[in-house]
């Protein structure tokens, strides 16, 4: 449960003063529907109103807080003219200009003949000065209570500075005072404030220093959300192992028998893994391992060969893959080596219903199918199995399934491996993964021919298909991806579909298409007839993103290739080149190219190292940016930002460690602290790891 003391910052935004349901969705848009994402919303610059000026020698195009005597108000001639307020000072006489006043109210907030402290942009206007909507009118008393130096938040639409400013005071003022999470020590150290005195510090700043990332106050904030996200990989982490795992060892009948059916030889890191993997699974605690590996590296293999271990033990396993595409590519992949092994397995995912479930799970029940693989279906309720010892999870580039996995097959001691296709660098798989144990694919299988890779104006479509005409010719296939249309998935389809008609009108049946709308069987049908060589080009969608493996399509074309992301790219791409034969990928673009597209590009153009990729995507697009945090499912932090605190990542983590090796279930006062920590930061589903939780 939440502790009280977080209560008014969990509630929604409408409960601060002056936040009707109107402004809330305004609110919730720019900054989020709690308090506490008000506390977050941190300002991106400032207003200095301290330049204090008397009219003589105020400058134009300064905010300036200047005292006036309001000596005359004079009404326009007609609408279209503003509305003037003469005012003066000892030094010289200025004009408040305001557009479709309000007369009532103007004369109400300058009344002639009275002093008032006005603050705004000064402009030079002919020979006269003046300020045009002045930010702040009022009386000195009034002003004094501004803050002389005015943070500026991001906003958005139909949302104003002086509402969104007001919300976020309000909320700084239900701003309780939090126990210590951070060890003092380390405190001290760094010279920050107490969590409160940071936000506060963090929403009041002096200068444009303060703004920076690494302003101590934005620090300690992002120590404190990095500290949240560490201590909750380390506690789902320490309940799996809490869980006596099972020392699973097999006689290697099963592994010699698929590897000798195998078509190629494993490479010395497939080699390597499997026996890292084999360790692990022989202790008596739970594995939780990363099999990290860049498109094409072979990790399916990997798996299998880890899968079998269980069986040959007398137990099961299953694969889980992200999406329902994937879960039959690798059922095609496997099914044919594990029943030369004389093993049964069986799919599961959301469209097996009816009869066919029922026999399924059927067969998990009994046993008699050694191997599953499936969506997320597998770990539904309902879904029985005789002895389940292995979970692999097939992440590809979309992080965070095994939290929740991890969470459903709690209770179970299953050993985890997780697979993952993207090379991101060490500090972010930290923010994804936690402290997890990495088995690592670092290279190719032999034999394969780089990839050549073009980039071209989408002009010369028409090239493209007379080139595809010689390709098709030659016995090529061929993946034709269409661009993301922004955020709209309808759109998406509607130009994939387009892009259909268009070929179909040159190569007629030999086109295929597959997108995210179909129904499931249809996309399999798509799929099928492509990977069966009777459709040899296939107009896709970025369903094709994930794990498809045609080693026969050697041809990609990328249209509008300059809104797709690098490491997406980098992921489609690896879709060919996975063949005897050498592969050519086309990025069409459209003009004009911005700087980072260009330069994204470039990068595709020279190399294929995923490394190197994942690098440059970090440099050209910043950490928060990176695979677009959306979809991959890598935690989005409010404070921090990757590229500038990896220190504080790396403290977190070490800290997370020593904690949980203290007090392992947060009892002493710290211990209770880190637990408000964790609510604070959302990470409520941690706390049900520890056993008071
Ligand atoms: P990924 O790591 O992207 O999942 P896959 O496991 O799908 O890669 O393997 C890509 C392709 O490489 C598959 O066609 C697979 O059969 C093949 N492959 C895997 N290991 C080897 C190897 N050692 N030598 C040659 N080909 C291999
Ligand atoms: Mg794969």
């Amino acid at each position: 449960m939440r502790p009280e003391a977080l209560f008014p910052l969990f509630k929604p935004v409408t409960s601060l003063q002056g936040i009707g349901p109107r402004l809330a969705t305004l609110v919730e848009k720019a900054a989020g529907p709690h308090v506490v994402d008000l506390l977050w919303h941190l300002p991106g610059a400032i207003i200095d109103r301290r330049y204090a000026p008397d009219v003589a020698t105020a400058r134009p195009g300064v905010v300036a807080t200047m005292t006036l005597r309001v000596d005359k108000h004079v009404k326009p001639p007609n609408k279209r003219l503003p509305y003037k307020v003469f005012c003066s000072d000892d030094s010289g006489t200025m004009a408040l200009v305001f557009f479709h006043a309000h007369e009532d109210y103007l004369h109400k907030t300058l009344p002639e003949g009275e002093i008032r402290v006005v603050s705004g942009k000064v402009e030079q206007f002919g020979k006269e000065l003046q300020i045009t909507h002045p930010d702040h009118v009022g009386t000195a008393d009034e002003i004094a209570k501004l803050q002389a130096v005015e943070p500026v938040y991001p906003l958005t639409t139909g949302l104003t500075l002086k509402v969104l400013s007001k919300a976020i005071r309000a909320s700084l003022e239900a701003l309780p005072d939090l126990g210590e999470w951070i060890d003092p020590a380390y405190r001290g150290q760094q010279g920050w404030k107490s969590w409160r005195d940071a936000v506060l510090e963090a929403h009041g700043p002096e200068d444009e220093a303060a703004l920076e990332s690494t302003a101590p106050a934005r620090q300690r904030l992002a120590y404190d959300e990095l500290l949240a996200n560490q201590l909750a990989l380390a506690l789902v982490r320490a309940s799996m192992r809490r869980i006596k795992g099972r020392v699973i060892e097999g006689d290697g009948a099963l592994r010699k028998k698929i590897i000798d059916s195998l078509p190629f030889r494993l490479t010395v890191s497939q080699e390597t893994a499997s026996k890292e993997i084999a360790a692990d699974m022989a202790q008596p605690i739970r594995m939780l391992r990363l099999l990290q590996g860049d498109v094409g590296s072979g990790k399916t293999v990997v798996a299998l060969l880890t899968m079998l271990i269980a069986v040959e033990a007398g137990h099961q396993a299953v694969m889980m893959a992200p999406t329902e595409i994937l879960s039959r590519q690798h059922l095609a992949t496997i099914e044919p080596l594990a029943q030369a092994a004389g093993i049964e397995i069986v799919l599961l995912t959301g469209r097996e219903k009816g009869k066919t479930r029922d026999a399924v799970l059927e067969k998990l029940a009994s046993g008699e199918a050694a191997l599953a693989v499936g969506t997320h279906a597998l770990f539904q309720d309902g879904v029985e199995f005789k002895s389940l010892a292995m979970a692999v999870i097939d992440e590809q580039h979309r992080f965070g399934v095994h939290q929740r996995l991890t969470l459903a097959a709690k209770g179970r001691a299953v050993d985890i491996l997780v697979m993952t296709a993207t090379p991101i660098p060490r500090t972010l798989m930290l923010t994804a993964y936690g402290d997890m144990d990495v088995s690592r694919l670092p290279d190719k299988p032999a034999g394969r021919l780089p990839i050549d890779t073009r980039v071209m104006p989408i002009e010369r479509l028409d090239d493209v298909t007379k080139a595809l005409k010689r390709s098709l010719d030659g016995g090529a296939q061929v993946y034709w991806v269409c661009p993301l249309v922004e955020e709209s998935e309808v759109l998406d389809v509607a130009a994939a579909e387009d892009r259909f008609a268009q070929l179909k009108g040159v190569f007629s049946d030999k086109v295929g298409l597959v997108h995210g709308r179909m129904k499931g069987k249809d996309k399999d049908a798509a799929m099928e007839a492509f990977a069966g060589a009777s459709t040899r080009i296939l107009v896709a969608t970025t369903v094709i993103e994930v794990g498809v493996d045609v080693p026969e399509a050697t041809v990609m074309v990328i249209e509008h290739a300059e809104r797709f992301g690098l490491a997406q790219l980098h992921q489609l791409r690896g879709r060919i080149g996975r063949g005897s034969n050498p592969s050519t990928c086309l990025l069409l673009y459209a003009s004009p190219l911005t700087p980072t597209a260009e330069a994204r590009l470039k990068v595709m153009r020279e190399t294929d190292d995923g490394f190197r990729i994942a690098e440059e995507d970090l440099k050209l697009r910043g950490a928060g940016e990176l695979l677009g945090t959306q979809q991959s499912g890598l935690p989005e932090f409010r404070m921090a930002d990757l590229s500038v605190h990896g220190d504080l990542l790396a403290a977190a983590r070490d800290d997370a460690a020593i904690i949980l090796n203290r007090d392992a279930e947060l009892e002493s006062e710290r211990g209770q602290a880190l637990r408000t920590l964790l609510y604070l930061f959302e990470r409520d589903a941690a706390v049900l790891n520890l056993r008071s939780g």
